[in-house]
């Protein structure tokens, strides 16, 4: 059951060491989320470790608290430290940092299939991003936002949103954003970060946007990043789904991913359908319009197989 914003800052007061983390592969609501929450608690004082299991995307590095995130392999378990898991549903999404949590565990997220894990939690579904859980906590708080906390948080409300234009953009959603612009955030020079590409990436976008394949009478869209067109893409090929979920009379984009011969990442991307039930069908979850979900199988048997659970739902 949800604590209340109080009870949290009683926690975090009470403690002095500190580990944050979240999911694997982590997007901008994990890492800006972090970053401000970092930022805070040092300037509180706390000993504040932040720990990812997966390598940060390089234009992530403009955020203060990113830039010093560590790996697991760099951390020993303490059970007096208290660990707080942002924007994940389990421990198993935050991989290998599971084994260094011995201690109490406070989960801030915002999925609808959080699972209810944590020593205290704080689970918004009514928020489209972590990002915009902590900016209303900080506000409750009366906590100082300084401006690189509030170029954080927006970039992590803003990436979680589609800038603003997913159906998870509330008033609320754009309440916060507005707070975060008064404390500093810079909307421009946020996005003009995210958006800034290389001519070799523009050309890879150029080469994927020709594998598009579609099924279900144009229904749903699929890319596929085999370990051939993973070479000229790169590892982190988050940004590609959108494109293949604008297509007209598409509702279910997905992209299925080769990360091993026995093992498929699947992302999912909506306009309608339910794709959190569909991602759950194989042990995975998220939002109703953005889910993922891992499968053991090779990457064509797992595109087969994930084409007709779409089909399914459609
Ligand atoms: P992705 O396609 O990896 O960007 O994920 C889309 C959304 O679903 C994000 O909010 C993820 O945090 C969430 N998500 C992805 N995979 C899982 C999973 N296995 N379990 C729970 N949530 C997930
Ligand atoms: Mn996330
Ligand atoms: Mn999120």
């Amino acid at each position: 059951m949800n604590c209340t914003p109080k009870d949290l800052l009683q926690v975090f007061t009470s403690y002095t060491d500190i580990l944050l983390t979240a999911h694997v592969s982590p997007d901008g609501d994990a890492l800006g989320s972090l970053s401000a929450l970092a930022g805070w608690l040092r300037s509180l004082g706390k000993k504040v470790i932040v720990v990812i299991d997966d390598r940060i995307e390089e234009k992530f590095f403009a955020y203060d608290g990113c830039r010093g995130i560590v790996r697991p392999e760099a951390v020993k378990a303490d059970d007096n430290r208290l660990s707080v898991i942002l924007d994940a549903t389990d421990m198993q999404r935050i991989g290998k940092v599971a084994a260094l949590i011995t201690g109490k565990v406070m989960n801030i997220d915002h999925h609808v299939s959080n699972g209810h894990f944590a020593d205290w939690e704080y689970i918004r579904t009514d928020c489209a991003a972590t990002g915009e859980i902590l900016t209303e906590l900080f506000r409750i708080w009366e906590a100082a936002i300084t401006p690189a906390m509030a170029n954080a948080l927006y970039m992590a409300i803003a990436t979680d949103c589609g800038f603003f234009c997913f159906a998870n953009t509330t008033g609320h959603t754009l309440q916060m954003a507005s707070y975060l612009v008064d404390a500093g955030a810079e909307p421009n020079r946020i996005s003009e970060g995210l958006e800034e590409t290389t001519m070799n990436k523009l050309k890879a976008l150029a080469q994927v946007l020709q594998e598009i394949e579609l099924f279900a009478g144009g229904r749903v869209a699929g890319i596929s990043f085999t370990q051939e067109v993973q070479q000229y893409t790169g590892e982190h090929t988050g940004g590609y789904i959108d494109y293949a979920r604008r297509l007209k009379g598409v509702d279910v984009a997905f992209t299925v991913k080769w990360q091993g011969p026995e093992t498929t990442r699947v992302s999912l991307r909506s306009k309608e359908v339910d794709v959190n039930v569909i991602a759950g069908a194989f042990g995975g979850g998220g939002h109703v319009r953005a889910a993922g979900c891992t499968l053991a199988l090779p990457l064509e048997e797992a595109k087969q197989v994930l084409v007709k659970e779409i089909e399914k739902n459609l």
